[in-house]
């Protein structure tokens, strides 16, 4: 927060608006020539506590002289305690006048002896608070040298008043306006940092991204953009928005760190300035020091903002003006708050986002490793498999093989198949998407269930199920490679045979909806849990249904089925319920 001031601050103009001077004006000029005054003035007061003339209407050595000169609010109160009420108007004649008339007004050289009764006086005071609804005081209207060389009589007083309302009305107008022109531009510089920042990718993204918004937002000459790293050190230079490189010395880098931090926790701004108190975190050399190195830039003011979110300070905003730029308004020094908050915000979201990819990258680098190793370990289990196998085969056939060794060949050729079947799935889940893609025909998919119905007969038989297929009276073509569409009607049926018990009843059916031939497996098996189902198609997921897990598997069969009904462009999805059963169903493109 900007403090306020003992030091009058340097000059500065606030109402920069030209339309709101204008208005002010009018009623000063109004004054001046209905009420019979060489001078009128019009001040308001600031967030500062000081009044700032607006407008001044009289000899244009005055109006240079007071033009936006400022005067502290509190003496005039005091001083008003100890005037004449005439209403709207408050006389203090000039044997209590208590202010120094040099900063107070104008004083003319109008003979000060032997007035006669009634003669205005040139160090006597007229003016006319001008107040909110509340009572608050937004400025005043000064009046001086009537051109009768009179203290107002009680009509003048009347005109006075009444125009003393209008300036009243005006004022607050005005203000009103200023302020929402300033909210306006403002909530501009905010709502431009958040789209800015919405989508950026990395903290450093997001500072260069928003920094011209803020600076132009903010009126300032320049943007400093300090992060801190993890250790809470200064990270990397200082980035610089409307400015030459900067460079800060290492012992203004070790304040910015220590200072931001505590600024964040406090969650205050604070602006520093050659006649500014020192903010309460810098000591009498360190702000000399700050002070010196920004004159060095010409810079006169700064205001320093913390950046950060939740407990986390990231770093710290410095917005510049050269000598002769506005004061920092209390406005401004709330914005630049909420503006720390919401940049804290987006880096606090852009460092997730960073962090996400970083971990997608890794997972996909593991994926990767994963593949070659599995392409790797099946080609060499490959070659020596099918000598086993060979071998074996040669064995059994034999004669003269006891009755001993001829049962050691059939493990042997047994164990060896169902370890090729394992190294064929794994060659087959990572092969490559397009050999396959390129290679797809129409194919007859009630054909293809008919034959692995048939060929499964036996097998369901001795485990009294009933197995059948349910096809329309027509062919349903899909464009698919055959092999691939034996492959997946094969394991579904096959995972139905292996999880319903006995008794059970699977039924397999074809038929085409749209532009898709769908392939329907249905088991009144052993069912699937919900929350097991999203995981059904992962490689080497098994389910932990102990019953499920008694049947012989790799948990490879569905997650090749995906792969491959994928790669022809269709999808697979499962509805089942535990201990009800499941239905898997196909979507391939109709051929
Ligand atoms: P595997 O059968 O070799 O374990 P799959 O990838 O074919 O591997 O199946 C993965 C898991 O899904 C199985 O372990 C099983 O728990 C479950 N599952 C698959 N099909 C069915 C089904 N028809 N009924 C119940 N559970 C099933």
């Amino acid at each position: 927060m900007s403090e306020s001031p003992d030091v009058p601050p340097v000059r500065a103009s606030r109402w920069s608006d030209r339309q709101s001077r204008d208005a002010l004006q009018v009623i000063a000029e109004g004054v001046a020539e209905v009420a019979g005054f060489d001078l009128v003035g019009i001040s308001a007061v600031r967030d500062d506590g000081y009044l700032q003339t607006l407008v001044i209407v009289g000899p244009e050595e005055a109006r240079k002289r007071l033009i936006d000169s400022l005067a502290p609010v509190a003496p005039l109160l005091e001083q008003l305690e100890q005037a004449d009420d005439w209403g709207a108007l408050k006389f203090v004649p000039h044997d209590r006048m208590i202010l120094d008339i040099d900063t107070w007004g104008w004083t003319s050289d109008a003979p000060r002896e032997h007035l006669a009764p009634g003669a205005w006086h040139p160090d006597d005071m007229l003016v006319a608070p001008l107040e909110a609804a509340d009572g608050t005081l937004l400025g005043i209207l000064g009046i001086e040298l009537p051109r009768d060389g009179m203290v107002p009589g009680p009509a003048q007083r009347q005109t006075l008043a009444m125009y003393a309302r209008q300036a009243c009305r005006a004022v607050i107008t005005t203000l009103e306006r200023e302020r929402l022109a300033e909210q306006v531009r403002l909530a501009g510089a905010a709502a431009d940092i958040v789209r800015h920042a919405v989508g950026t990718r990395s903290a450093n993204e997001v500072l260069a991204e928003c920094g011209p918004a803020i600076s132009q937002g903010f009126r300032a000459e320049s943007l400093w953009v300090q992060r801190l790293g993890a250790d809470r050190r200064c990270d990397g230079p200082l980035y610089v928005d409307g400015a030459p490189t900067v460079r800060l010395p290492s012992g203004l880098g070790a304040l910015v760190a220590a200072q931001a931090p505590r600024a964040w926790e406090r969650q205050c701004v604070a602006v520093i300035a050659p006649e500014r108190p020192l903010p309460g975190f810098l000591g009498g050399d360190q702000h000399a020091e700050v002070i010196s190195f920004l004159a060095g830039l010409d810079i006169e003011s700064l205001l320093f903002i913390p950046v950060g979110a939740g407990h986390e300070c990231f770093g710290a905003l410095g917005l510049t003006r050269a000598p002769g730029g506005a004061e920092w308004s209390e406005e401004e020094a709330a914005a630049a708050l909420a503006i720390g908050r919401d940049l804290g915000r987006a880096v606090a979201n852009a460092r997730v986002l960073e962090r996400e990819h970083q971990l997608l990258d890794e997972l996909r680098d593991i994926a990767d490793y994963k593949g070659r190793l599995l392409a790797t370990v099946s080609h060499e289990l490959k070659n020596p498999l099918s000598a086993i196998l060979g071998y074996a085969e040669i064995l059994a056939a034999e004669p003269g093989l006891s009755d001993a060794a001829r049962a050691c060949a059939a493990a042997i050729e047994r164990g060896g198949g169902r370890l090729a079947r394992v190294v064929d799935d794994l060659l087959l889940l990572h092969e490559p998407t397009e050999t396959r893609a390129a290679r797809a025909r129409p194919v007859d998919l009630g054909q293809a269930v008919a034959e692995v119905v048939e060929l499964n007969g036996a097998v369901a038989g001795g485990r009294r199920l009933t197995l059948r297929a349910d096809l329309p009276g027509v062919p349903v073509l899909a464009l698919a490679e055959p092999r691939d569409v034996d492959h997946v009607v094969t394991n579904l049926v096959g995972n139905a045979l292996k999880y319903t018990p006995e008794g059970g009843t699977i039924v397999v059916g074809v038929e085409r909806i749209g532009e898709e031939a769908v392939l329907r497996c249905t088991d009144d098996g052993i069912g699937i849990a919900e929350e097991e189902q999203a995981h059904l198609f992962e490689e080497f997921f098994r389910s932990t249904d102990p019953v499920a897990v008694a049947q012989p598997g790799t948990g490879l069969g569905l997650a090749i089925v995906r792969r491959v009904v994928e790669r022809h462009g269709g999808r697979i999805e499962v509805d089942s319920a535990l201990g009800r059963g499941s239905t898997f169903r196909v979507f391939l493109p109709a051929g």
